[in-house]
């Protein structure tokens, strides 16, 4: 029998990959946002917008529906986009949280049957990604936005006009030739957040279903498991570690907060199982997703970070997290399915 491996650095070792497929997922959304503020500039400059004096009430107000609409049809580009991807990653999940729950059984000498990592329905996966974040589905924090945006834009298309400014000049102050103006880059910055934190939602949904759905023969709970680094924030500090059970209404799932990095894991219910629970050797208390990396082989290390990061990492010169946030891959859906689903061979 091979060594049991450590759920919770299998664990650790999914986020970076994870990370990976939110850099996919929050680049589509930056590109169709960038094209919809390149309308918008593209708008301002059309020649009927041109003169900058005696602006009436009436082209003020074609303007700003004109604008509007585009900022609107941009936002609906992101939701039909982010919906039909979620519930994509919310099926791989559940194949991720199946296998996590087979090789912690198995690679502990027990058998875990076939009925209890079942598929979800598909009713299920499309309720997953549908899931509430912080009280908003992820479609009307999108139109949330868009009319956030709407409202920035004619309050400061307004005033640029009492200023005596032209819609070419305001479009510049706003956008940036190259979109690259304060608005647009909130905008994107936004929708970035917004985007990683609804697939961190729909992670963690797909995985506690699964594992809820094994049983409680099986599985009794799950266990908070934060980044555990220093700019872990204080709620997912305090989580950190803590059991929950899958019936409890009032057990907290990550996400804690925007861009939460915690996930779970299954706690196994070894008696039911009728196995023995691996070792204190293999138990990591509270370590962080670094330390527990350095203990890591050479060759797994570039297996998780991808051998160049890896090299930078190990060299001292950059933190962990920088390196994994900043991680320029990307991984789509089918990707990250081969890595970590049933097809995976870890
Ligand atoms: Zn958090």
């Amino acid at each position: 029998m091979p060594a049991p491996r450590d759920p919770v650095g299998l664990e650790f070792a999914k986020t970076v990959w994870r990370q990976q497929y939110e850099n996919h997922v929050a680049s589509e959304v930056t590109t169709l946002l960038r094209g919809t503020w390149s309308r918008v500039y593209a708008e301002m400059h059309q020649p009927r917008w041109a003169q900058t004096t005696r602006f009436t009430r009436e082209q003020q107000t074609r303007l700003f529906i004109e604008i509007n609409n585009i900022i609107n049809a941009g936002y609906q580009q992101v939701n039909t986009f982010t919906a039909a991807e979620l519930v994509d990653y919310a099926a791989v999940e559940q194949q991720i949280a199946a296998r996590t729950l087979e090789v912690a059984i198995t690679d502990a000498g027990g058998v875990l049957s076939a009925n209890a990592t079942r598929m979800l329905s598909q009713q299920m996966i499309t309720s997953i990604a549908e899931l509430p974040i912080q009280g908003l589905k992820l479609g009307e924090w999108w139109s949330h936005m868009s009319t956030n945006m709407g409202v920035m834009m004619r309050r400061t298309l307004q005033q640029g006009l009492l200023e005596g400014l032209g819609p070419h000049a305001i479009a510049r102050n706003l956008f940036g030739v190259h979109g690259d103006g304060a608005v647009a880059m909130r905008s994107m910055r936004e929708a970035r957040a917004m985007a990683r934190t609804a697939t961190a939602a729909v992670q963690n949904h797909a995985a506690t279903e699964t594992y809820k759905r094994a049983g409680t023969n099986v599985t009794p709970g799950y266990t908070w498991l934060s980044a555990r680094d220093n700019r872990v924030t204080p709620i997912c500090r305090g989580l950190d570690g803590k059991t929950f059970a899958y019936d409890d209404p009032k057990a907290p799932l990550p996400p804690a907060h925007f861009q939460c990095r915690s996930t779970t894991i299954p706690e196994l219910n070894w008696k039911a199982l009728g196995i023995r629970k691996p070792g204190e050797r293999h138990d990591l208390g509270f370590k962080s997703y670094a330390s527990w990396l350095r203990g890591q082989t050479r060759a797994d290390q570039d297996a998780i970070l991808g051998r160049a990061a890896a090299n930078v990492w190990r060299s001292g010169r950059v933190d962990l997290i920088d390196l994994v946030n900043k991680d320029g891959r990307k991984l789509t859906v089918t990707q990250l399915a081969r890595k970590f689903g049933t097809e995976a061979t870890q």
